[in-house]
């Protein structure tokens, strides 16, 4: 039931389809699956997400998601372009949305800029500082103080479809696991339709997780918990993402990674590149078995890593595909 602060959702008359109903729409291959953006830079870079998008539009996925810069930095760019995609692709958009650096009131302008641009589905986070993600989280002294409050102050606003962030190997500023997993299931409770989880490289954390969730609340654990994988294209990358959110890369992962990447002063990226192929694939693929509602894939705004994935996989990429983006 919207609170007394609503905001007007542009597509009333025809609004998007909440996540959870795409999740159950027909699909290709053995899975839904889903891709992650982020706003691009400069015109050059926008350029290749457009690129990147046109691709993935072929490919069907469920949903694509846009992610919003840390302290606020990209909100225009990430409310434009997620409206962009809304607007003038086939392509379902999910908007990122943090409380970092900002007021309640702040927070409601943007959830009512999203609307604005035909945005209905919204990952409410709570972010990171910016500059050192692990340093001092300090709230907007009118602002909130977690995810889950962001989530109540989205569906306060009107009929929007909130998701949140999970994480496979606990977040790393959680004490513990059962502390990660409350934070979690009060979020779903909250409001949140499903969640996302944090890129993880051992399928058993993920697995790990689900079962918390469902142990400590099974109406909660019953809200598809999508797993984040990213095609890794070089070890470089995929040290720092891991040292941004606190994961770790397991002994054996990282010894695979490492024997393909070589001695030489810089990394053989052709063998690093074929062997996150082979990872992910790997996962995907385990993860399907496993039951998962949706494969996230972290894009980096590229489509050629994840889309040799999904043919792995076995969703039709050839028909959909032209030659030259293959
Ligand atoms: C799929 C995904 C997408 C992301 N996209 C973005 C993005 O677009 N932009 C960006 O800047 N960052 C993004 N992040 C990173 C995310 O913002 C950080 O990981 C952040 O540190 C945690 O956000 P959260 O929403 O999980 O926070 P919360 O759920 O609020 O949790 C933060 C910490 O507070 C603790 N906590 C929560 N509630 C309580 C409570 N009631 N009492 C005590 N402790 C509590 C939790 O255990 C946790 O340690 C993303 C992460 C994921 C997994």
């Amino acid at each position: 039931m919207p609170g007394p602060y609503t905001v007007q959702v542009t597509s009333t008359a025809n609004p998007a389809p909440s996540i959870v109903e795409r999740l159950s729409a027909p699909h290709r291959g053995p899975v839904p699956f889903s891709v992650e953006f982020f706003p691009p830079r400069d015109a050059e870079a926008e350029a290749r997400l457009w690129r990147a998008v046109r691709t993935f539009e072929r490919l069907g996925p469920a949903f694509v998601s846009m992610t919003y810069g840390a302290g606020g930095s990209t909100r225009d760019r990430t409310a434009r372009i997620a409206g962009e995609l809304a607007t003038q692709t086939t392509l379902l958009p999910v908007a990122h949305l943090t409380a970092v650096n900002h007021s309640v009131d702040e927070l409601r302008a943007l959830v009512g800029s999203y609307a604005d641009n035909g945005i209905t589905n919204i990952l409410a986070l709570r972010g990171d500082p910016p500059g050192d993600p692990l340093g001092e989280w300090v709230r907007h002294p009118e602002g909130v103080e977690y995810a889950e409050d962001l989530v109540r102050l989205i569906a306060d606003l009107g009929d929007f479809h909130v998701g949140v962030a999970s994480f496979p190997e606990g977040h790393h500023r959680a004490p513990d696991l059962e502390h990660d997993t409350r934070t979690l299931v009060n979020k779903l409770r909250a409001g949140a339709e499903y969640s996302i989880t944090q890129m993880f490289f051992d399928v058993e954390d993920f697995l790990r997780l689900r079962d918390r969730v469902n142990r400590a609340d099974p109406e909660q654990g019953a809200k598809p918990l999508i797993p984040g994988i990213m095609p890794i294209t070089s070890l470089a990358t995929v040290r720092r993402m891991a040292e941004l959110s606190g994961s770790v890369i397991p002994a054996d992962v990282q010894e695979r990674f490492a024997a393909a990447a070589g001695d030489g002063a810089e990394e053989n990226r052709e063998a690093v590149r074929a062997v996150g192929i082979d990872f992910a694939t790997e996962m995907a693929a385990r993860l399907v078995t496993e039951g998962v509602p949706c494969l996230h894939f972290c894009s980096l705004n590229f489509a050629k890593a994840t889309s040799e994935v999904l043919e792995r996989l076995g969703v039709d990429t050839r028909s959909a595909l032209p030659a030259a983006s293959r």
